[in-house]
């Protein structure tokens, strides 16, 4: 048998798919032991493999960030809790930096409410900004840039929690009367 692309070549060795007979070089050219046709073949079918999977994987991640803002009540609920803790957090520090002392005595019991309002919302505006986070660029996430991130990020959330609490909260309703309704 001669190389299929050398015809003045013998041919040592076969391709292992197609059975082409393959000189020295071209036997020596592709590991395992493929002609070239096959061997692009195979490449095609690996590149194709890849770009399926990369698709799959982004079609689930978009599904994931989706289901971050999808205000189910689940979400409501846990966002709520942690909202709680940030409120009295918010409301017991002030008034610590504030009189050096935890006690409630005393306070404006309007602006105790405001204050403790605005640090409510701070959960839902992280699930936010943490949603908006897949069009930020790569950056490094570890020492003073990620304390500095995590500060920018808190305050952002500060900054935008009010309004996504209120607009969440509506959705929330209106989601509940639909449900409701549907019955
Ligand atoms: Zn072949
Ligand atoms: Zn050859």
């Amino acid at each position: 048998m001669k190389c299929f692309y050398h015809v003045d070549q013998e041919a040592v060795a076969q391709c292992q798919y197609c059975g082409k007979g393959l000189c020295h070089d071209c036997a020596a050219k592709h590991i395992p032991c493929l002609c070239d046709d096959c061997f692009d073949q195979v490449n095609a079918n690996a590149n194709a493999q890849a770009a399926g999977a990369k698709k799959a994987y982004k079609k689930e991640r978009n599904a994931r960030r989706r289901d971050a803002l999808a205000v189910t009540g689940k979400d409501m609920f846990t966002s709520s809790i942690a909202g709680f803790i940030m409120a009295a957090v918010g409301i017991f520090g002030l008034r610590y930096l504030e009189t050096g002392s935890f006690s409630l005595e005393g306070v404006y019991w309007f602006e105790t409410f405001l204050i403790g309002f605005l640090f409510f919302c701070v959960p839902f505006g992280w699930r936010v900004i943490t949603y908006l986070e897949q069009w930020l660029p790569c950056i490094l996430m570890s020492g003073p840039v990620a304390f500095i991130y995590i500060f920018l990020k808190f305050a952002g959330s500060l900054f935008i929690g009010i309004p996504v609490f209120l607009v969440w909260f509506m959705i929330y309703i209106v989601k509940l009367i639909a449900a409701a309704l549907k019955r």
